[in-house]
């Protein structure tokens, strides 16, 4: 599967890209026109990747089909269409499952733990972007993941931060992220492997935070790291009990005052958020 006759051009996709710093365009002009001529330029790519090689995975066209049917099935964001459809999410499994690596379904990585589903990924990564200072930058800012598993996520934020930070808490997975990212050369992902409870105070504060296991209480850390602005989106149990949902928290500062507002959303199915490190 490694071997692709050209990888992706554009892995990491410059910042300037995603519309941060782009020229005189309105913001909203740069959320709309920039992800379709990134679009046009990865259907342009998957046209010239078509002539056959191995079982088709490393086919850009396998990955837009799979896009394709994320946008079908509701999610709307074009950034976050486009970093789906840039990252080889097939590197990051086993090669026994590669062959599913671009059907919308989680996957097992070991050690009990799964890589989640690519709509799941990219419903998350897009509240992310919702996020005050998200809005104003165009893109996620420094990014806080807890849950490396096997790095996919952190990858496809990768496409879409400044930098990210990334906490995992069993060794080996965090060892095999490691392998896995070694690949894309991204220099600004970082892998911590600790207690991503505690979040990592020597990057803190983070505009963004993802939590890729669920937990039953948001730890005060997460609040205390993410920047005024901010937006955290975790999988935790609903405020009525009944069962976990995705729960966004936004850091809101009106006139010198700070608050917290959290909303829940829909229902999802996460691994345990755990303590300590294994
Ligand atoms: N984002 C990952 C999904 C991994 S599954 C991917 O793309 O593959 C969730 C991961 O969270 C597991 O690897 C699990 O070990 C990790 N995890 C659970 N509790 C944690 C904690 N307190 N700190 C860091 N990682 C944790």
């Amino acid at each position: 599967m490694s071997d692709e006759p050209s990888r992706p051009r554009r892995f990491p996709l410059p910042l300037a890209r995603l519309g941060g710093n782009a020229g005189a365009a309105t913001p909203s002009a740069r959320a709309v026109l920039m992800p379709q001529r990134h679009l046009r330029e990865a259907a342009a790519d998957a046209a010239r990747q078509l002539a056959p090689s191995g079982i088709g995975l490393d086919s850009a066209h396998v990955r837009l089909r799979m896009v394709q049917r994320l946008r079908q099935e509701g999610l709307r964001d074009e950034r976050v269409l486009q970093a789906l459809a840039t990252v080889l999410r097939h590197e990051f499994v086993d090669t026994a499952l590669a062959i599913q690596a671009y059907e919308d379904t989680s996957l097992p990585i070991g050690h009990g733990q799964t890589i989640s589903k690519p709509s799941v990924v990219g419903r998350m990564i897009a509240l992310l972007l919702e996020g005050g200072v998200a809005t104003q930058q165009g893109h996620l800012g420094k990014t806080l993941e807890i849950g490396t598993g096997c790095g996919y996520q952190a990858a496809v934020l990768a496409l879409l931060s400044k930098q990210v930070v990334s906490i995992e808490r069993l060794k080996p997975l965090h060892d095999k992220a490691k392998t896995h990212l070694a690949a894309s050369q991204q220099a600004h992902i970082r892998l911590i492997y600790g207690d991503g409870r505690l979040g990592h105070p020597p990057a803190a504060p983070f505009d963004s935070i993802v939590a890729a296991a669920g937990g039953e209480d948001l730890p005060p850390q997460w609040l205390e790291q993410l920047a005024p602005g901010g937006r955290l989106v975790a999988p935790m149990v609903a405020a009525n009990g009944r069962g976990q949902v995705l729960v966004v928290v936004d850091h809101q500062v009106d006139r010198g005052s700070h608050r917290f507002v959290r909303t829940e959303h829909e229902a999802v199915l996460f691994v345990p958020l755990k303590s300590g490190v294994m």
